[in-house]
């Protein structure tokens, strides 16, 4: 008598910790201030396409989840300016663009309820979450910047740390868009439950984030025109060890895709497979952590931002470059 074959154990099905999380709204599609501008709402439709794309072709369950919150303003109001904020959702006016425009206050409201969304998926045991549409991290107190009306990270920031102590302390936030992450760092650097970390471009927009102020968990790395992978992997691997030693609960990333060798809005020269490892390295820092994914700017929205961010967020969830 012949012993039969073992079984192979079986496969476990994908947890929703295992999975993505992945914020989308076909109203982000109508976020153009005007139709010669760099942002165009199209990204997030090509961005969410890719991003299903890419995880099925690597195995990864996404779980798509409607942006369909309007946050109460007082929410927004505890970083921002409360008549700032009621300028732009009730009036629909902002420097970003000229008349009045409520379709675009409400779209700028959206956006943070969708980041408001993904981390309430991450309290409910997800480990990766996505909102291409979020981390606008030049908004500051009281106006916005470079395209971004409301700053949802430092909002969520607040918003996890002051109803969930008990479960998250301490947020660290990764910023690699090409941009620096002042309105972040403005907005949380008072904070000591919030680590700032941003690697940018030092030549372009905003100007700033030359320094670092380590008493209050602030930290750049400004890298020289024309920086490419192993500069961002450089950083990213002195971001690990500050936040190491910060030993936080969670971990914000705004993985934004201007840094991309051919966007027009910076000169760095990353590839995907440079952005993509950049991320998995996050991942592999810290396996366990809650990640949230804000997708910032990227100005070739056919292409190479919805490929960057396709890359970049299927790497948080799976640790290893895509
Ligand atoms: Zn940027």
């Amino acid at each position: 008598m012949s012993t039969p074959p073992p079984t192979p154990p079986p496969t476990p099905p994908p947890t929703s910790a295992a999975g993505l999380v992945l914020v989308t709204s076909d109203a982000f599609n109508g976020w153009v201030f005007h139709d010669a501008h760099p942002t165009q709402g199209r990204r997030f439709r090509n961005g969410r396409s890719r991003v299903l794309d890419l995880a099925a072709s690597v195995n990864l369950s996404v779980t798509e989840v409607a942006a369909d919150l309007l946050p109460d303003l007082a929410v927004l109001a505890d970083v921002h300016d409360r008549g700032y904020v009621e300028t732009v959702v009730l009036g629909g006016r902002c420097d970003e663009w000229s008349g009045v425009r409520r379709d675009l206050g409400e779209i700028a409201l959206r956006m943070v309820g969708g980041t408001l969304l993904a981390v309430e998926a991450l309290l409910a045991g997800s480990r990766t979450a996505v909102n291409l549409a979020g981390a606008k991290h030049h908004a500051m107190r009281a106006n916005s910047s470079g395209f971004c009306v409301f700053n949802d990270l430092a909002i969520a920031a607040r918003l996890v740390l002051d109803g969930h102590a008990d479960r998250v302390s301490r947020i660290a936030i990764l910023d690699i868009d090409a941009h620096h992450g002042d309105g972040t760092e403005v907005l949380c650097a008072d904070d000591p439950r919030i680590l700032t970390f941003s690697v940018h471009d030092r030549t372009i927009f905003p100007g700033t984030g030359h320094e670092d102020d380590p008493s209050r968990h602030v930290h750049n790395r400004p890298l020289a025109a024309g920086s490419g992978d192993s500069a961002l992997a450089s950083a990213v691997a002195q971001w690990r060890d500050v936040a190491e030693r910060f030993a936080p609960d969670m971990i914000m990333l705004a993985i934004g895709a201007d840094g991309h060798r051919n966007d027009p809005l910076s000169t760095l020269t990353y590839t995907y497979d440079g952005m993509s490892s950049a991320v998995a390295a996050v991942r592999q820092a810290f396996p366990e952590l809650p990640i949230l994914c804000g997708g910032a700017g990227g100005y070739c929205p056919d292409l190479e931002t919805p490929e960057s961010w396709a890359r970049m967020a299927v790497a948080a969830a799976i640790g290893s470059p895509v």
